[in-house]
Order: structure tokens, then sequence, then C-alpha cells
């Protein structure tokens, strides 16, 4: 794991290395590596960073040994050193995205294999978190391993997958900083610990928990709306629970992100919903 320097290069030149893996090439909103290896488990890193990638510098220990290397854009050129080597490493498919800064990543546009589950390596610190794309048996998993926090936000949450996901601390510190930089031991414990984890759980299939299957049964029994948590004029339909605001917001406006909603709309307009059933709610 020596080959920081050589993940700090600039985007364009890392991608020319990477050509015959570039998917969507021509359309940068899209655009990734992906190295199919045939594998059950896929890791993911990203490759946009927030200040320009760069080295700076490292701090030794009194016997030498390189205890920390300061660079920019560590978050998360570091995590595609780690996804990259380990990959190599285990024999897993790996997926770099792009834009995860943004929030759009491009993985999102990837169409997905049916995983056992996925990694990503794309977190300061030492801990694991699974953003609830996970099920009681993947965090007991993790759990003999490592602490689960919690966090915000990484390319796995734009995935489009049932497969339950990770992202692993890689010891870096102050990601967007031009303080940034990576703990040596820590990084290399945390591989350690990631190896032990792969080994062990790599042949086991774990697909993420429907959680709204079990909100849905805590709203039924709490009279409370799915969407927006109020409790006046709930009623069920679809196997929804829902308010009447939220059927009106559901069926006549945007239909938004909010899977719940589109798929409230889908239903609805594959079923024999008619104008009576409508009224009935609008009128109310
Ligand atoms: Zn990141
Ligand atoms: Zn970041």
């Amino acid at each position: 794991m020596n080959n920081i320097k050589y993940w700090l290069k600039s985007k364009k030149k890392l991608i020319a290395d990477f050509q015959n893996f570039v998917l969507e090439g021509e359309n940068p909103g899209r655009s990734r590596i992906f190295i199919d290896k045939g594998a059950d488990v896929l890791f993911v890193a990203h490759i946009d960073t927030v200040l320009k990638p760069e080295y700076i510098r490292q701090r030794r220990t009194r016997s030498g040994k390189v205890k920390r290397v300061y660079a920019h854009g560590l978050d998360d050129r570091l995590g595609c050193m780690v996804a990259y080597e380990l990959s190599e490493r285990l024999n897993a498919d790996l997926l770099i995205c792009d834009n995860e800064e943004s929030r759009k990543s491009t993985g999102q546009y990837h169409d997905l294999k049916d995983y056992n589950w996925i990694a990503e390596f794309d977190r300061a610190g030492d801990d694991v978190v699974t953003y609830e794309l996970d099920n009681k048996l993947f965090l007991t998993a993790i759990k003999n391993y490592w602490d689960v926090g919690i966090g915000p936000f990484s390319d796995i949450s734009q995935l489009e997958t049932t497969a339950c996901c990770m992202n692993v601390g890689i010891g870096y510190e102050f990601a967007h900083s031009r303080d940034s930089y990576v703990d040596m031991q820590i990084m290399k414990r945390q591989i350690r610990r990631f190896v032990q984890f792969y080994q062990e759980n790599k042949d086991i299939k774990y697909v993420q928990d429907v959680k709204s299957l079990v909100d849905d049964w805590d709203s039924l029994h709490s009279g409370q709306c799915e969407l927006c948590g109020g409790f006046t004029n709930v009623e069920s339909i679809f196997d929804y629970c829902i308010c009447r605001g939220c059927f009106v917001d559901s069926f006549y406006g945007d239909i938004g992100t909010y899977d719940l909603r589109s798929s409230l709309r889908e239903d609805a307009e594959n079923s024999d919903f008619n104008k009576t059933t409508e009224n009935s709610y609008i009128g109310g």
C-alpha cells in the first residue's frame, strides 16, 4: 500500500491509465471505471475530490516508519487505492465512480450484478457505516469487527441494488481540507480487518431489509401517515397508510424522488382506481 502518490495524479491521467475499463467515457455525468472479475462482491470508491489532489508531506515515527501522509484529495483517492489494491488481491469487482461530492454519483447509472454484498472505501477514521442498506445478519457480521457509526451519504447510497452495503473507514482525517492526512497505522489495521471480514463473508448473500415494510406495519397500527407522519385524516389505500393531504399531493403533485409517492401513483394507475375513489378523498 505504498502507491498513494500514484493515486493523486490528475483525474484525466488516471482515467487514461484505466481506459480499457471506462464505461460511458463520452458522458462525464455518467462515466465510471468498472473492472469485472466475475466476483460476487463489489468494491466501490470515487475518483472526484473537493481539492485538487496533491501530495504534501510525510511524518515518520522515531524509528523511521511512515506515520502520517498529508495530502489533498485523500477523500476519495485513498479509497480508490485501497479498493483497487484489495480488488486485485481478493479478486472482487471494482467500481470507481465520479461526482460523489456533488451527490450525483455516476454509480447510479451502473447496471449492477446481483452481488452478495458491496463495500465502499470512502470514510474517515476507523468505523463502518451502512446508511441502513443492511439487514440484521450483515450488521452483526460487521459488529464483530467494527463499531457501526452513522453517516450522511456516499456512492453506495445511490446504487441501484438490493445487496447490503457498507462504507469502511480507511484512516484519513479532515477529508475535504488542506490539512487532510491519513494515519498509516489505522489504514493498515482497517485493511487487515477488512480482509478477515471478506474471507469470512464473501460467500454469504446479504439482501437489504425492506425497511418500509416495517414502517407500513407500524403506521397501520398507529394511524400515522407514511409520507408526512401526520395523524389527521389518515386512511389506508393500496396497502399504504396515508393522509388525505399527501394523497392529493402524490396524485396531482410532482412525483419527486420519494419512492413511495411514485409507487403509490403507479399502483393507482394500474388499478381500477376511478373517479369515485378519487373524489371521495378530495371531497373528504
Ligand atoms: Zn468521499
Ligand atoms: Zn467527501
